[in-house]
């Protein structure tokens, strides 16, 4: 990765593509936290401890949430140079608590520990930061943990929450926080992070901000990774195999092995190394009649672990699965702009001549009902039905037309 400042914006946040009246904010916001540091007075409600950065997947909250967290953390205002700035990226800075539910949800007893984590004085003397990702996934118990410590402010700790919406957090929680909304980036700025910071060619670099939609992390990847390209080609398989039913079953059956595949290298890569974390844990200085106990609290704390591995491998799953459905429901869209003749920026501008064929083949109204189908089986996924079941009763639908 090539590291030329070539973006007029230095640091963290370069990386928020198409996102100027955010990174405003949050510099006044970051200049008023400095000045409280330096007994000055800061621009009147410029800073405020809990922040809720809400948008679109991709959009970058959690990417708004860092860099924002560097610009508290280091003394340069968030240089992305310095070690402080380093550390804020390895997610190892002494001062900044990173939360990321591993399950379907985040449980009463793990936000308990966290706030209490989070009223310590921070340790480099300036603020003790918490980034807390898909904060939409706390139990309504830990909300109300979460509620009394935002509540009660410390001194010195700045909440950074991230949800999909505002209202995907309960209104007390949400009141008590200062809302930065991000938007989807326009694909040319997202090309520019790509070729800014990645060093990544021009004519690449849009393809893959195009066919990311907006995503950053996921253009990085399309254009990066041959294994996440090779996926979107196979999902893209399927509407040009929605012509017969069994061509169109197996793309389908492909696109949900390929789903979960990825799944299962993502998820076995982090498994064992947390298993390996947890017996060290447990190994290290217990001796004699110190042995006995220590096994009977390894082996709770291991079925802890693999309960929330497995919960965690459920949501990879479905979050992959989702990501083609996306995918999918993208390249019909391209299709009806086609069919309707309007003048919009193609996502799949690479495959005109697919988009082409199936407009050619269909009429507006088919291509809704399927984008419909598309929709149905998300949701029905979301409500837990077997994937290849949801999946194979959409494409028969996408078959129909
Ligand atoms: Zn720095």
């Amino acid at each position: 990765m090539s590291q030329q400042p070539a973006s007029a914006e230095p640091g963290f946040f370069a990386e928020l593509a198409g996102q100027d009246a955010v990174v405003a904010q949050l510099r006044t916001a970051a200049a008023a936290a400095a000045a409280v540091l330096a007994g000055e007075r800061p621009a009147p409600g410029a800073m405020t401890h809990a922040w809720l950065f809400t948008g679109p997947p991709g959009s970058g909250r959690s990417v708004a949430a860092r860099a924002f967290a560097a610009a508290l953390l280091c003394p340069d205002g968030g240089c992305g140079e310095c070690a402080c700035c380093r550390q804020v990226q390895a997610g190892t800075h002494a001062d900044l608590l990173l939360v990321r539910p591993e399950g379907l949800s985040y449980g009463v007893r793990q936000t308990r520990e966290l706030v209490l984590r989070a009223a310590g004085a921070p340790a480099g003397g300036r603020w003790q930061v918490v980034v807390f990702e898909d904060a939409d996934r706390c139990t309504e118990q830990a909300a109300n943990a979460l509620l009394k410590a935002i509540e009660e402010p410390t001194p010195r700790t700045v909440w950074l929450l991230c949800a999909p919406s505002a209202e995907d957090l309960v209104p007390t929680i949400r009141s008590r926080c200062r809302v930065v909304t991000l938007v989807v980036p326009a694909s040319a700025a997202v090309a520019k992070v790509l070729m800014t910071r990645d060093g990544i060619e021009p004519a690449a670099a849009l393809a893959a901000a195009r066919a990311a939609q907006g995503h950053v992390g996921r253009a990085r990847r399309l254009a990066l990774d041959a294994s996440a390209a090779a996926r979107r080609a196979e999902v893209l398989r399927v509407p040009m195999a929605a012509v017969s039913l069994g061509p169109a079953l197996s793309a389908a059956a492909a696109l949900v092995r390929t789903a979960e595949d990825e799944a299962k290298a993502v998820t076995e890569g982090q498994d064992e190394p947390e298993r390996e974390a947890l017996r060290r844990a447990f190994g290290e200085g217990s001796t004699g009649k110190g042995v006995a106990k220590a096994m009977r609290g390894m082996a709770g704390a291991m079925k802890d672990l693999e309960d929330r591995q497995k919960s965690r491998a459920t949501r990879v799953k479905r979050d992959m699965l989702d990501q083609a459905l996306t995918d999918l429901a993208v390249f019909y869209r391209d299709v009806l702009m086609l069919q309707v003749g309007a003048d919009v920026e193609l996502a799949n501008g690479d495959r005109e001549p697919d988009l082409r064929q199936v407009a050619a083949a269909s009429t507006p109204e088919s291509t809704l009902r399927r984008l419909q189908a598309i929709m149905h089986c998300r949701e029905r996924l979301s409500l837990n039905v077997a994937p290849l079941l949801a999946v194979e009763d959409m494409t028969l639908s996408l078959v129909e037309g």
